[in-house]
């Protein structure tokens, strides 16, 4: 409740609330928060604020000042709290506030400071909304509150009063700005630094595998030669106990020998050392081919496998090696994930492809557990495995049978080195319902080819 005197011409402002309340702290000697709350003789309120919102009109200016409630906090004081109602505007008279915004965990950005003259606690008055960020005085600090319908009331007829908010809006709009572009700056710069460090990382873990792969090889090429001499020894083809012996070892020193080649085919991929020697080829014969060598495991898992449309495609231009690698990988993993008794299908077209020109397209489409949609683009990564890899078992052509996770990283590279594009695509991962899996590969077409 206010109560305005007019006396001799003099206007007396007592602000009735804080005179009341004062008495009774005065009465009782009581000490409250209530203590930094003084009423501004007008004058006072006037003279602050006439050069700060100059062009006001002297009724605009002295409404505001009649309105106005000096309030003093000490250092560290919060003098707005994020989330609380925007009901007040305030004009800093000495001292200084800083403003942070507060997070979640607890920790606090800040986002500028404010000195004498400079108001704070406009925009969420003007929003009508809750504080967006707390205010807390940095020293000792004098403040003069303007309450919301007052000041509302002002603004609502003064045009200059509207110009010095938009001033300062736009003006602390674009400091936030240029404060958010300078950390993104050097969030970026950091970002930039750890990519570095990675990248040196990676090398030096790429290294490390590529010299084992290739240390590891040669004494295994000489085993797999040993264990091969041993399997077709006499004594071992006489003695059914040591021949399956043998044939264990040769087994598994294959295997071995075609896990570090499937390293060192990815070291090479990565660091671009792989050679490709471009020769015509035929989709069909290699595909042919790949169905020959599979031919065993096919009849074994019951598997059908038909090659469709690959005869009318014409010839390519590529590395005939490599490209039997890739749709041997491939094929094999079509094996490997379909369960007993499903169906491989390879689909042989000629297609346009935007930025590629002319291109063969071959899909290959299996009636298998598929791939979840958060794996589809993470299998071409080199040694990614979906699922549990101990679950896995290790046959090559067994139904889930466990692989490096080298497969496709390498069918890929191939693929790359080809300036061609390969993908994957699933309605999901599902080993009851078995919805399949396509993977595509497209490789740009020689022209100049006949
Ligand atoms: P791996 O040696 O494990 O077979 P790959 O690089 O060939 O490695 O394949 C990576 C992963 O992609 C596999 O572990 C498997 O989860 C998934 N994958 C590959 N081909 C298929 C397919 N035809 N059907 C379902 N999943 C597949």
């Amino acid at each position: 409740m206010y109560i305005d005197f007019n006396l001799a011409g003099l206007e007396l402002t007592f602000l009735c609330d804080w005179a009341i309340l004062h008495l009774i702290q005065t009465i009782f000697g009581m000490e409250s928060a209530m203590d930094n709350l003084a009423p501004v003789s007008q004058v006072d309120a006037l003279e602050f604020l006439r050069p700060i919102l100059s062009g006001l009109s002297k009724e605009d200016l002295e409404e505001l000042a009649l309105a106005a409630v000096e309030l003093s906090y000490p250092a560290g004081a919060v003098i707005i709290r994020e989330g609380d109602e925007g009901d007040a505007v305030y004009f800093i008279v000495d001292g200084s506030v800083e403003v942070v915004k507060q997070y979640a965990d607890g920790s606090e950005r800040f986002l500028h400071t404010s000195g004498p003259g400079e108001p704070f606690g406009e925009m969420a008055l003007l929003q009508e909304g809750g504080r967006t960020a707390t205010v807390r005085a940095v020293e000792p600090s004098t403040i003069l509150r303007i309450d919301r319908d007052p000041f509302l009331n002002v603004l609502g007829r003064s045009p200059s009063l509207g110009v010095h908010v938009l001033v300062r809006l736009t003006g602390r709009l674009s400091h936030s700005d240029q404060q958010s572009i300078k950390e993104l700056s050097e969030r970026n710069v950091e970002l930039a630094e750890a990519n570095q460090r990675l990248a040196r990382l990676d090398k030096t873990k790429s290294d490390f595998i590529q010299v084992s792969a290739h240390e590891l090889r040669t004494p295994v090429a000489a085993l797999l030669g040993y264990a091969q001499m041993m399997e077709q020894h006499p004594k071992a083809q006489k003695d059914p106990g040591l021949r399956a012996l043998t044939e264990g070892v040769v087994t598994s020193t294959k295997r071995l020998h075609r896990v570090f080649n499937s390293i060192l085919d990815v070291s090479r991929l990565v660091s671009g050392d792989l050679e490709v020697l471009r020769s015509p080829f035929s989709i069909g014969v290699t595909l042919e081919a790949v169905q020959l060598r599979i031919e065993k495991a096919l009849e074994e898992r019951q598997l059908t496998m038909e090659l469709v449309g690959l005869d009318a495609l014409p010839i390519c231009s590529g590395d005939p090696d490599l490209i039997y690698k890739l749709f041997d990988h491939l094929v094999n993993n079509a094996i490997k994930y379909t369960p007993d008794g499903g169906r491989i299908t390879v689909i042989g077209r000629t297609v346009e492809v935007d930025g590629l020109g002319p291109c063969v397209e071959v899909a290959i489409e299996d009636t298998g557990i598929g791939i979840a949609p958060q794996d589809i683009d993470l299998i071409f990564e080199k040694f990614y495995r979906t699922g549990e890899v101990a679950l896995h078992s290790s046959g090559t052509t067994k139904f889930k049978g466990g692989g490096p996770g080298l497969g496709l990283a390498i069918a890929q590279g191939i693929v790359l080195a080809h300036g061609g594009r390969i993908w994957a695509e699933s309605p999901g991962c599902d080993e009851e319902s078995c919805p399949g899996s396509r993977f595509v590969v497209q490789l740009p077409l020689d022209t100049s080819m006949p």
